[in-house]
């Protein structure tokens, strides 16, 4: 069965996923962040893991083919398509804490962290998601710079679930720097048989 969902700026929603059904994530009108978050269904407390996942894949970065592993190290989603070929495994969830260091705003700002723990039903106290289309340069020194996302409107990543999880993705709600062009926007998620 096919399911389309509208995530509208600067919020998130939870999506329940079964084994084997396809997830596309798409970035509607262009250089949006996707925080792209998951805990197993059955289990609250394998969720999915950056840090996991660049051990596993010996990689900062995805690419088609690679694995998305929970932090037990067990497979979680498989990349099948990316438009964009950018994202960030690197940075936790926006939180008012990031936005009173960077910007002085963080009181009553809406952030990742609190639009995926309030629809995941959870109070995790740091979440490290995937971000799609975040454009993270990671410079030869090891220093890192967040440029403009490159995805166009309707840009998208195709991933196929390997486990049942729920997934806990946001808009991102930044639109103080390049991290979303400057702007928020809505996103579309689609899944499907
Ligand atoms: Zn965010």
């Amino acid at each position: 069965m096919k399911k389309e969902y509208i995530i509208e700026a600067c919020n998130g929603k939870k999506i329940e996923v079964k084994k084997d059904q396809l997830i596309t994530i798409i970035d509607i009108e262009g250089s949006q962040v996707v925080d792209f978050f998951a805990e197993a269904s059955e289990n609250p407390d394998e969720f999915l893991s950056t840090g996991v996942t660049i051990d596993c894949n010996e990689s900062l970065k995805l690419k088609i083919g690679d694995i998305i592993y929970s932090n037990l190290y067990q497979p979680m989603f498989k990349i099948l398509a990316d438009d964009v070929k950018e994202q960030d495994l690197l940075h936790p969830c926006c939180r008012p804490e990031m936005y009173d260091f960077f910007y002085h705003n963080g009181a009553n700002h809406s952030n990742c962290l609190d639009n995926i723990n309030m629809n995941l039903k959870n109070k995790r106290a740091l979440i490290h998601p995937v971000n799609f289309f975040m454009y993270t340069k990671i410079n030869t020194d090891g220093s890192i710079i967040v440029k403009k996302p490159l995805s166009k409107a309707g840009d998208k990543v195709i991933l196929k679930a390997l486990m049942n999880v729920s997934l806990g993705i946001a808009a991102c709600s930044v639109s103080e720097s390049d991290c979303n062009g400057g702007k928020t926007s809505p996103i579309k998620i689609i899944t499907e048989d």
